[in-house]
């Protein structure tokens, strides 16, 4: 299951920046659990079936590659889900949430104003209330048994390397790296919303509750967010577009293509030694694309 392509890029920029760039394909994890989503998941379902659940309840907007991977493993482990959904509901459903209901989440719709009160011990005793007893899981799946799972990703990379990158919403997935290399190497992280400064005190916390280490081997590329989460830019589409074409590794507009685009652009300002080696994580999320396209009638 674990075993997914560490794939090599050959460019001129890669040459002459005297640098190697390795994507580490976690997009290929499985078919619609993707890439991060999958890892943050995985202990969780061993603990809520241990815990004696039935059910998942999560949270997520109306394209979140949360919700589309939780419904899937629903499906897959036979628990039944429920998704919170931020916002009200627009028929016919969009291609994330019609995935979902077909993977018979049960969805229900809440105002942007209580979508807040998400992690609220009030709102979630209410929702036990109204739902039984569900197993909860926090926005975007950060827990302490998502970092667990994500901690797993660095354990298999047979290759010697200097940097590791991947792109940020809730921090969980780069907490997990961090934990899982124990001070090893340096890691970079490309937020996906405008102010993402605040993802350093976030991860910190979470590193330190996980590990019960201050590492500091990490840092924020908080330039690359495009305008903030989920914004595009034309400019942002055509890298996309051009990197499918050369590599045949399609990326997603809110995640790994801003990462990507941010990365290639570290590279060629030198911010890498010569010598370096750079592996970076394909995190999935291309369940969104279609979304994207159908919305914007953007080419993703
Ligand atoms: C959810 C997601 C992320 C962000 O992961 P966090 O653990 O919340 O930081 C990154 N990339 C993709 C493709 C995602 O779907």
């Amino acid at each position: 299951m674990e075993e997914v392509p560490l794939q090599k890029l050959e460019d001129d920029l890669l040459r002459e920046q005297g640098v190697e760039l390795w994507v580490k394909r976690e997009d290929l994890l499985h078919p619609h659990i993707s890439g991060n989503k999958w890892r943050k998941l995985k202990y969780n379902l061993q603990e809520a079936r241990q815990q004696g659940h039935h059910s998942l309840l999560t949270f997520g907007g109306a394209y979140s590659n949360h919700i589309a991977a939780t419904a899937a493993a629903g499906r897959e482990y036979g628990l039944k889900t429920i998704g919170i959904i931020r916002g009200e509901e627009h028929l016919p459903l969009n291609p994330t949430l019609s995935f979902a209901t077909s993977c018979s989440m049960e969805l229900h719709y809440i105002s942007r104003e209580k979508y807040k009160l998400k992690a609220e011990p009030d709102f979630l005793e209410e929702l036990q209330q109204q739902f039984g007893n569900v197993y909860v899981l926090p926005e975007g799946g950060t827990n302490l048994l998502a970092i667990k799972g994500c901690a797993e990703i660095v354990q298999d990379i047979p290759l010697k390397y200097d940097y590791i990158c991947s792109a940020m919403g809730t921090g969980g997935t780069l907490a997990g790296i961090v934990a899982g290399l124990a001070g090893e190497k340096q890691v970079l992280g490309f937020p996906a919303l405008k102010g993402g400064e605040f993802l350093k005190q976030e991860v910190a916390e979470l590193v330190q509750a996980y590990s019960g280490h201050p590492y500091s081997n990490w840092q924020l590329i908080s330039d690359y967010h495009f305008g903030g989460y989920a914004k595009v830019k034309p400019e942002l589409l055509t890298f996309m577009e051009e990197f499918r074409q050369k590599y045949h590794i399609p990326l997603d507009p809110i995640y790994t293509g801003k990462m990507m685009y941010g990365l290639f652009d570290l590279i060629r300002e030198g911010f890498f030694a010569r010598g370096s080696r750079i592996v970076v994580l394909h995190t999935g999320g291309l369940q969104g694309n279609a979304g994207f396209r159908e919305r914007l009638g953007l080419q993703v």
